[in-house]
């Protein structure tokens, strides 16, 4: 396979990453061997239990945070080959992150929070675009509202518009519908699906709800810093059933730990 074919088989791809936060004997093993590949296009739901890596694992992938070791492929670009100043570029014009907390900037409208990602990147925002992906995300009304008199959906649905405007080559999702109430969660990811649907959008989402997860194609499961299961076409009571299978495993193997220190 030549390189343009293996660049554009994956739009981003892990390989025997590993993360290990701290030093000496207070080492914590945040991801410890994942190797896994993103499709373009595709839609995937990571789950696991609270401190299995997930948070890691989103961020070493989208170019936040470097592995300790192991390559991450983003768009056929190696990441350990960017210094900071292409890294940052990188992230800029490939990647979109949507966070629990949204984090949109106070002082500006629904407009200036979306066009910043391209303001940054250098690029000269194309208004017609900006206030298409508004208008997608049901804001079109809002357009000169600042976040403050927006509710929580409305601001996540700007942070949505605010990642898709640059048309990432990956959008990355930390517990997105974390911080939303049931219906306006539905909403929200109805828009990731259908970013995915219209535009062939690659998600990679965060989540430890089995309903959010069921609106992916695929779900990966996450245990101690390792890929363990993964289910297609989930739907959410058998999300529900794996999740429980894993917490207890997990449970098991501490309890297996503290047997074995006690003897
Ligand atoms: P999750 O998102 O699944 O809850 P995280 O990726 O946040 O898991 O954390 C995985 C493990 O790494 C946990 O044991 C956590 O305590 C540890 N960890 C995460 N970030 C740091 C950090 N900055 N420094 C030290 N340990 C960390
Ligand atoms: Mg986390």
């Amino acid at each position: 396979m030549d390189r343009e074919q293996a660049s554009s088989q994956w739009a981003v791809r892990l390989e025997n990453v590993h993360k290990v936060y701290g030093a000496a004997s207070t080492t914590t093993t945040a991801l410890d061997g994942v190797s896994v590949g993103f499709a373009p296009g595709s839609f995937t739901a990571v789950m696991g239990p609270s401190g299995s890596g997930k948070s890691t694992f989103l961020h070493c992938a989208a170019g936040l945070d470097r592995p300790t070791s192991g390559k991450v492929l983003l768009g056929g670009r190696d990441l350990a080959e960017l210094d900071e100043t292409q890294l940052t570029k990188l992230r800029r014009e490939q990647v979109g992150f949507v966070f629990q907390a949204f984090n949109l900037m106070p002082a500006l409208t629904v407009e200036q929070n979306v066009m910043l990602p391209l303001k940054l990147a250098g690029r000269k925002p194309d208004r017609h675009r900006i206030r298409e992906v508004i208008e997608r995300v049901g804001l079109g009304e809002r357009i000169r509202h600042r976040p403050s008199q927006l509710s929580g959906g409305q601001q996540q649905r700007v942070a949505i518009a605010r990642a898709l405007a640059v048309r990432p080559t990956v959008l990355f999702a930390d517990e997105p519908t974390g911080a939303l109430d049931t219906t306006t969660a539905a909403e929200v990811l109805t828009l990731l699906r259908e970013s995915v649907a219209t535009d062939g959008q690659t998600i990679v989402m965060v989540t430890h709800d089995p309903v959010a997860a069921s609106y992916a194609d695929t779900v990966v499961f996450l245990a101690d810093g390792r890929f363990v299961d993964q289910l297609h076409t989930p739907t959410p009571d058998a999300v529900a059933e794996r999740m429980t299978r894993l917490v207890s495993r997990a449970r098991d193997s501490r309890r297996d730990v503290s047997l074995r220190e006690a003897v």
